[in-house]
């Protein structure tokens, strides 16, 4: 037996394609396109203006992607809330929903597991499982759409996993994502964070999209860069620069550079220097995040002195820097935390649990 085809990952012209290959009309494809990604049906059954032979027939050829969560903690100091969904095959990934002045903004993952192992983070501690496809990232986006009841204006895929490892996927999701005929979010209003693949970085480039690309950067040399994060041994920080100025290039679009400070780690006012070296050198925006300590490492959180203190010496460099407000902190906030209790067995965090 062939596979069944993902058909809520499929463009409209390559909905178009199968359809006709089917013999089926070829206006069924919007039809059906407008049912999954304009009013986010849940099923083949909600489509009822298609036959319901036609939508039999689906039910045979296709598989149909409609997450449900399996959890929702929701944050009792801002309203953050956190989704853990079920894939289906086992796999459970986390999506984080947060209210901001501007609008409401999802963060979700792009892989079940990660491989990168950068030493701070709780995604990567049990390696990488799968990548998600398309219409698993898209519904993350979906289901949370319909559970709070909100439009989402903002997207940014810093969940689990790293997106440029999972690239053809992540780009039919942005596809799809800022489609005029689905949410049509603006594509100024995505942001992706990569731990620093030049190449895809490079590709990523050259495919001239309006999204913000971040570059979790976390330090401002080599050795230190590679004492933490493994992927920094593949490429140095002087090519990871280049990429970056080739993006802005070829996109017009400022870098945003993530760095999370850990105390005594990465935090000293020589480390804001090194920093505001490379910062000053491109169009960009350094977001600092005080790290989120997770229980398998000893990283604690830089003191708030030091923290400004950093904030300033990268000022004084007339680099453009926020410190990243935390959302959710008694929820499991940081990447990866609560996907991992759920593995481990249950034992949440505080908040109101939903069910
Ligand atoms: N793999 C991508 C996207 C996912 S992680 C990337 O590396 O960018 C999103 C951001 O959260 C990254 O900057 C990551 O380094 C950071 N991060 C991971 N764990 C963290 C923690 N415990 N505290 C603070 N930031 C963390």
């Amino acid at each position: 037996m062939t596979e069944k085809i993902d058909v809520k990952s499929l463009t409209l012209e390559e909905l178009k394609e199968e359809l006709l290959s089917r013999g089926e009309k070829s206006f069924r494809a919007a039809q059906m396109y407008g049912w999954m990604h304009g009013k986010q049906a849940r099923s083949f059954e909600e489509m009822t203006d298609l036959s319901k032979e036609f939508r039999e027939k689906c039910g045979e050829w296709y598989t149909y992607t409609a997450l449900s969560p399996v959890r929702v903690q929701e944050s009792r100091i801002d309203g953050t809330k956190k989704f853990l969904f079920d894939l289906g095959d086992g796999n459970v990934v986390e999506s984080v929903w947060m209210k901001y002045k501007y609008g409401n903004s999802v963060c979700i993952s792009s892989q079940a597991g990660c491989r990168m192992g950068c030493s701070f983070c709780a995604s990567g501690i049990g390696g990488l499982e799968r990548n998600l496809t398309p219409s698993e990232m898209l519904d993350q986006i979906y289901a949370i759409t319909r559970l709070t009841g909100e439009r989402v204006s903002n997207v940014v895929v810093m969940g689990t996993g790293e997106p440029l490892d999972n690239y053809d996927n992540l780009l039919v999701f942005l596809k799809l994502l800022t489609d005029e005929n689905g949410l049509h979010i603006s594509q100024r209003n995505v942001t992706v964070s990569t731990c620093g693949l030049v190449p895809q970085m490079r590709r990523l480039a050259g495919e001239k999209l309006q999204i913000t690309l971040a570059l979790s950067l976390h330090a401002a040399t080599d050795e230190k860069r590679r004492s933490l994060m493994p992927v920094a041994k593949r490429c140095s920080i002087e090519e990871l620069m280049d990429a970056c100025a080739f993006y802005f290039q070829e996109t017009g679009r400022r870098i945003t550079f993530e760095y999370s400070l850990m105390r005594g780690v990465n935090d000293s006012l020589k480390d804001a220097q090194d920093l505001g070296r490379l910062a000053g050198r491109l169009r960009c925006h350094v977001n600092l995040i005080p790290v989120n300590p997770i229980k398998e490492r000893s990283y604690v959180q830089s003191d708030r002195d030091s923290i400004l203190a950093f904030k300033n010496a990268l000022e004084k460099n007339k680099i453009n820097v926020t410190i990243r407000r935390e959302m959710g902190r008694d929820i499991d906030g940081a990447c990866g935390q609560l996907r991992r209790r759920h593995m481990e067995g249950g034992q949440y965090a505080e908040g109101i649990f939903h069910n």
